[in-house]
């Protein structure tokens, strides 16, 4: 979706213009009003704040409900917190050996390789744990992470995340992707990640250039939940990554008050596809602290997924799902197209009728 016309014109920002990460900043900026100030403090004492000058340009400041605005500006229902909610919502540390890795699917691991982010998505399910000046997976930690991948031939795929792990320089990019290629047993590395949008001035051709191996398949895996993230400048980010070779899917967040109408998620599906990025999931908000705000009923997603199913192209689909708290695996949430009948089975189709099958 182009942003509104006010919008544009706000675009392109300078790339010298720094990220926000203060309260008293934003307020600067008019994006927070002077009277709310203060009780936004006590968020940004919780939850770490930043917002890069990319997703500063993209928020109508006329609209309260914007949809850039609500996933990064702080607001007070953050201290809300209700007792389902966890500081670590899909209880990576239970199946975490050592440091900075986490291993709950017997040919996977995820690796942590920091902990700093580009901005801080107030939905964030890790945001008990991301954050400016936190740990990153270097020396014996990062040793002791890539010993454990060397002894288990299991692991096929190593998945790089954080924090967002593109907020590493192009030399420690390709020292990591060096050291895990050199695993004969590892053929997958994908990076999750949010920088290609929020700041895709950070995917040079040299960064990008980094995450290539002999003999392993790069992944990455795109973080947008909204169409106007799509900026020129993301655009020409995922370009050069395609053009280098790497395979890229997406990764939203279903969330009230950003992405939570088929429009707008049939445009971000479509937005996707368009740039060569394969629709992988759309993820319920986890029950991390403070983010009750975003989370709409499970029925409400299976309704939206059942109008993309209706009316988009197949490349377009994502799987719908939930990680469930205890971290026992990913649940894939959309409801059923096929059901069993007295006669056999019955199937849906995409007008929301069934179908008798016999077999
Ligand atoms: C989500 C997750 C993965 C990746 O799962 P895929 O379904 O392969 O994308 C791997 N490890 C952990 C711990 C996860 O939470
Ligand atoms: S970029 Fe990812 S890890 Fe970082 S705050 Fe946003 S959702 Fe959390």
């Amino acid at each position: 979706m182009a942003p509104p016309a006010k919008i544009r014109a706000l675009l392109p920002p300078t790339q010298a213009e720094a990220t926000s990460t203060k309260i008293a900043d934003l307020e600067a900026r008019g994006l927070i009003a002077p009277e709310a100030a203060a009780g936004l403090e006590a968020v940004a004492a919780r939850y770490a704040v930043a917002v890069t000058p990319t997703m500063l340009g993209l928020i109508d400041r006329e609209d309260p409900q914007d949809p850039i605005r609500a996933q990064f500006i702080p607001q007070t229902l953050e201290l809300v917190q209700t007792p389902q909610e966890s500081a670590d919502p899909i209880d990576d540390a239970a199946f975490s050996p050592l440091p900075g890795l986490v291993h709950r699917y017997e040919d996977r691991v995820l690796l942590k390789v920091v902990s700093a982010c580009p901005v801080y998505c107030r939905f964030c399910f890790r945001r008990e744990m991301v954050g400016p000046g936190g740990e990153a997976l270097v020396g014996d930690h990062l040793d002791q992470a890539l010993e454990y991948i060397r002894a288990r031939p299991q692991i096929f795929e190593v998945i790089l995340t954080g924090g967002d792990p593109f907020m590493v320089s192009p030399r420690r990019a390709r020292d990591l992707t060096q050291a895990l290629a050199a695993i004969a047993h590892v053929k997958v590395l994908r990076w999750h990640t949010r920088v290609p949008v929020v700041a895709p001035e950070r995917v040079r051709e040299d960064f990008v250039q980094a995450l290539r191996a002999e003999g392993v398949a790069t992944w990455v895996a795109i973080h947008a939940n909204h169409p106007r993230e799509f900026t020129p400048a993301a655009q020409e980010a995922i370009g050069r990554m395609r053009e280098a070779g790497i395979s890229l899917v997406s990764q939203s967040v279903l969330l009230r008050g950003v992405n939570d109408r088929l429009d707008v998620l049939q445009e971000l599906m479509r937005g996707f596809v368009a740039l060569g990025v394969k629709p992988y999931y759309l993820h319920h908000p986890d029950l991390a602290p403070g983010t009750g705000h975003f989370r709409l009923p499970i029925a409400k997603g299976q309704e939206l997924m059942r109008g993309l199913r209706r009316t988009l192209t197949g490349l377009a689909q994502p799987t719908y799902v939930l990680d469930v708290p205890g971290g026992a695996f990913k649940a894939p949430l959309d409801l059923p197209y096929v059901q069993e009948s007295a006669a056999g089975l019955q199937l849906l189709d995409g007008t929301g009728h069934w179908h008798d099958y016999k077999g």
